[in-house]
């Protein structure tokens, strides 16, 4: 079985059609995982969600999904992502609603946890240092667990007392191995590692490995739809230095 693993699609719906496309054209995919903040920044909440349920999936709830739907004050925000989490709210149905407000914190499948930020804290932590992931080893059964929220890609694992933050190289399977490990496989809409392109990875069970990829997409467009929208100057800028 072959997982396509998604985080931080942020409403920009050229970077996760582009995504899919690129991982239909390179062997295909069973199952889409998704890891939060699906909707926020980007011009086209409902057309990200209308797309990942046209796909078999499973998922959980980033901050900025429970902030559009409610779930979360918009104080916690900063002025940038608290107007566009108020945009989002003006364009999601019901139906919508009813769909970011039903995404669980957590999920576990195939040996895998999934959590938005970390799973000690879903919502807010940040895992992005040793000590972060240190802690954290402890609060998941699963062999590996899966996060987002940095818009950073790495894999780490125990080391020892602490935790080493290995290198996750583009299109280099990564065996899993049998030990713990924690995923992030950066941000498809908002990428902030330096690399503008759309970020994913692709889980393969018979190998056993993790892939990072990354997907080109029409950057200028998107940054159009922004700027239509009346979205921030500066969630437009950022999009093509990847930061
Ligand atoms: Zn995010």
């Amino acid at each position: 079985m072959r997982s396509l693993i998604v985080s931080d699609i942020h409403a920009n719906l050229e970077a996760f059609q582009s995504v899919i496309n690129d991982a239909h054209d390179r062997g295909g995919f069973d199952q889409i995982w998704q890891l939060g903040d699906l909707v926020g920044y980007g011009p086209d909440p409902v057309a990200c969600i209308d797309l990942l349920r046209e796909h078999d999936h499973v998922g959980v709830a980033g901050n900025h999904d429970l902030a559009a739907v409610g779930r979360l004050s918009l104080e916690a925000f900063n002025m940038y992502a608290s107007a566009a989490a108020q945009w989002t709210t003006t364009q999601l149905t019901d139906d919508h609603v009813e769909y970011l407000r039903g995404l669980p914190l957590r999920m576990e499948t195939n040996d895998f946890t999934g959590v938005h930020g970390s799973p000690r804290d879903p919502v807010w932590e940040y895992v992005v240092s040793a000590a972060t992931a240190t802690a954290n080893f402890r609060h998941f059964t699963t062999r590996r667990c899966l996060v987002g929220h940095s818009h950073l890609p790495f894999v780490c694992r125990p080391d020892g007392d602490s935790a080493t933050f290995l290198d996750f190289p583009v299109d280099s399977p990564i065996q899993l191995g049998e030990g713990q490990l924690i995923i992030n496989p950066g941000s498809v809409g908002q990428p902030r590692d330096g690399v503008p392109t759309a970020s994913y990875s692709i889980y393969d069970s018979d190998e056993g490995t993790i892939t990072h990829r990354r997907a080109e997409y029409d950057i200028p467009g998107t940054q159009q739809k922004m700027k239509t929208r009346g979205l921030p100057r500066y969630l437009i800028d950022r999009l093509p230095h990847g930061r």
